[in-house]
């Protein structure tokens, strides 16, 4: 507490303090804030064994506040009248968690196995209930299995009621309950009618909906004014009511087509915790300005701290001497070529292998000003049967999967010449590879790696993809030819913490664009995140390939021959496995190895490289060509299958450009001597 309190005193940016209760004004009274939000959930005075200082410390609040935000609109009109700048954020929801109740799901051991129909309760068990209600209901249909999820807090749990057909299942977390919920026919608010209750406004009624559930609950006014009105949502205030709205609710048409559905659909698609954060975000800082304390104005906002982002900060920072705000929605720097230490003190790559190869000595010498370099040439073998080749397809490849004794680059090159298919137009993935190994290499090596990896066939998948792998003569077994082949010495993330840390630049990690650019004010954007989000997919979707990572360690020193060994059969789920240590060169005792499984759903982290993707692409480039003041640059913003030294050579050029833009908008101006770069 002494620390926190220290550390908040000294703190120079603005300072918010936010309560969720009164209770907290002894601690927190001596810290001095630019804002005090009082962000009022509940009458807690009405609670039970609610202290009796209470009262006197919301009053003394209201008068420290600058803002009072209330869970809901009863709570709003009895706060409305004791302080000027009342604003009322009734629950929002997560939708897409809960829509995992409408989806295939597993349902928890301890509901399995519970007589349909089921009717269920999820949240805190206390005195705010009506037992007794309960008690009734579950009486009138022994029929009804009633499950009733959640802690008991503050009454004896021998004051519950006990039937054969209600179960207590005690607290879950918020992970397990869609699974919950997918098993209820009805969702419950048996909320007793009182002082307790009166101000509430119970997040779990939008969950429930989310959830695909229809509600039936006890007349409590928020969820009576804004939810009473619909279908799915029954009101019942004796237990001779509760069970017949019961019963009209387990009648409803539960197909995804009923209007009872589009009418909830349509409610809850006005609701979202992003919307809420931003109003919210925006009222703190309009206090902030009024109070002349708004710092928050960068001559550059940076979204995005992979390589693009982190370039164009350097350059902006350290060539244009400007002030940038770098902002990235994940918890670290280096975007996916981020690397730590994991638990077992090997150095490893979070979001799949980063092999640094390129042939431009600019890009070499650039990020050499923030790294050294340790010489490694990347190795990749492919376990095919039975057997580990190498890959790309070399002498050697072709001497053990044809059992064939080639001995020089001409023999082997008559050899492919024979086994090879021509194709006319070349045009798909498998095109290329039929037309340069012929069609038992391409399905052995590549058209099951391919279709696992981009969930497509070859056929289906723009030349470029494949055509990165080349074909070989001589028994060369490296996975690249680039002139440079390295690693950074210290990793990664060391490198990308010596580019970002010019004194001009500011980073905010774990913070999303979406929601910083209301209260951020910049002059120009840089964005490096998807093209599509950027424009709120107004044209629909550009697809992305996402991965799943399956880290491990093993006590041996080494797993694998090489860097990485791929699996291009079908039946394995991962496409490849990675150590590691070949990668980075270091010594220890254990190694950490690392699966990539394929996925549509997740993080994108590939455009994926066909014709009807570049033509919606084409139409995003469009609008943001006319997006004034902003820069789109990187593999996710310009939808190019680009590898590290492109994107670097990209984001370097897109700044030579800038600065010759703003030159010409503003002629003398910009003073900045062009550093000598070329690339991509
Ligand atoms: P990213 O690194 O993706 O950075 C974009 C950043 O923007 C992300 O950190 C993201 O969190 C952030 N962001 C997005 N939207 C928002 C928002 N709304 N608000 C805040 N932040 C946001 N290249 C090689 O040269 N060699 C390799 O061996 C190699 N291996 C690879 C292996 C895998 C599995 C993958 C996926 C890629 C590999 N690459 C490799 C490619 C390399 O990762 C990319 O070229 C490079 O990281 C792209 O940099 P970027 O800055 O464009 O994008
Ligand atoms: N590929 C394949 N078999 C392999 C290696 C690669 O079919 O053993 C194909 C696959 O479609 C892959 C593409 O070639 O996605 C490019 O491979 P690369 O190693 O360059 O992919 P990345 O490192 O970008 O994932």
């Amino acid at each position: 507490e002494a620390l926190l309190l220290a550390e908040l005193r000294n703190c120079r940016r603005p300072l918010i303090k936010w309560f969720y209760t009164p209770m907290a004004l002894p601690f927190a009274r001596e810290v001095k804030a630019d804002c005090t939000v009082y962000d009022c959930m509940d009458e807690l005075a009405n609670f039970e064994m609610a202290p009796a200082a209470l009262v006197d410390l919301e009053k003394e609040l209201l008068k420290e506040a600058d803002l009072v935000f209330t869970g809901g609109h009863s709570l709003y009109e009895a706060k409305a009248r004791l302080h000027p700048r009342v604003r009322a954020f009734p629950s929002s929801v997560d939708v897409d968690h809960f829509l995992q109740a409408r989806g295939p799901i597993t349902e928890p051991a301890d509901q399995a196995d519970l007589a349909g129909p089921r009717l269920g309760y999820v949240g805190v068990i206390d005195e705010r209930l009506d037992l007794d209600l309960l008690k009734k209901v579950a009486a009138a249909r022994p029929d009804w299995t009633f499950v009733m999820v959640g802690p008991v807090v503050k009454i004896d749990p021998a004051t519950l009621p006990t039937a054969a057909n209600i179960h207590y299942l005690g607290g879950k977390s918020y992970q397990e309950l869609p699974a919950y919920l997918s098993g209820w026919d009805v969702a419950l608010m048996p909320f007793a009618i009182n002082a307790a209750t009166k101000f509430i406004s119970p997040t779990k009624t939008p969950e429930y909906l989310a959830a695909g559930r229809p509600v039936v609950s006890t007349p409590v006014t928020d969820v009576v004014r804004q939810y009473g009105s619909l279908e799915g949502v029954g009101i019942a205030s004796t237990s001779d009511e509760f069970v017949s709205a019961c019963e009209q609710m387990l009648k409803l048409d539960r197909s995804s087509r009923a209007p009872w559905r589009s009418e909830v659909e349509l409610a809850l698609s006005q609701m979202s915790w992003a919307n809420v954060v931003r109003e919210m975000s925006e009222l703190v800082h309009s206090v902030l300005r009024a109070k002349g304390l708004s710092d928050l104005y960068f001559d550059y906002v940076v979204v995005g701290a992979g390589f693009a982002g982190s370039v164009m900060a350097e350059r902006l920072a350290a060539d244009l001497d400007k002030k940038v705000l770098v902002l990235d929605r994940r918890p670290h720097i280096a975007g996916n070529a981020y690397d730590h230490l994991d638990d077992a003190g090997i150095m490893v790559h979070k979001y799949g292998p980063h092999i640094f190869h390129t042939n431009s000595q600019d890009i070499v010498d650039y990020l050499s000003r923030f790294t050294s370099w340790r010489p490694y040439e990347h190795r990749v073998l492919a376990s095919v049967d039975g057997k580990q080749v190498p890959v790309p397809i070399n002498r050697t490849t072709l001497n053990a999967l044809y059992n064939v004794r080639l001995e020089s680059d001409d023999q082997a090159e008559a050899f492919l010449r024979d086994v090879a298919e021509p194709v006319a137009d070349i045009r798909s993935s498998e095109d290329v590879v039929v037309s340069q190994v012929g069609r038992k290499l391409y399905e052995k090596l590549f058209r099951g790696y391919t279709r696992k990896q981009w969930g497509l066939d070859p056929s289906q998948l723009d030349k470029s993809v494949t055509a990165r792998i080349p074909t070989r003569t001589n028994d060369d077994d490296r996975y690249f030819t680039d002139k440079f082949q390295a690693m950074p010495a210290e990793g990664y993330t060391k490198m990308f913490e010596k580019i970002l840390s010019h004194e001009n630049i500011t980073v905010a990690l774990g913070v999303d664009y979406r929601i910083a650019r209301d209260f951020v004010s910049f002059g120009h954007l840089v964005y490096t995140g998807p093209i599509d989000e950027f424009f709120d997919h107004c044209y629909g979707k550009l697809p992305y390939r996402s991965l799943t990572f399956k880290h491990e360690t093993l006590p041996t020193e080494f797993a694998q021959a090489v860097g990485t060994v791929n699996y291009p059969d079908e039946a394995v789920p991962h496409t490849r496995v990675t150590e590691f240590k070949h990668l980075t060169g270091q010594n220890a005792p254990s190694t950490s190895i690392m699966y990539e499984y394929p996925s549509a759903e997740g993080d994108p982290f590939y455009p994926i490289p066909r014709a009807e993707n570049a033509s919606l692409y084409k139409r995003y480039e469009a609008l943001a060509l006319g997006a004034p003041n902003v820069t789109f640059v990187g593999r996710l913003a310009t939808y190019r299958y680009y590898n590290m030294d492109q994107v670097v050579g990209q984001a370097l050029a897109t700044y030579r450009r800038h600065v010759a833009k703003l030159s010409e908008a503003v002629p003398g101006r910009v003073t900045a001597v062009e550093h000598s770069t070329a690339g991509g």
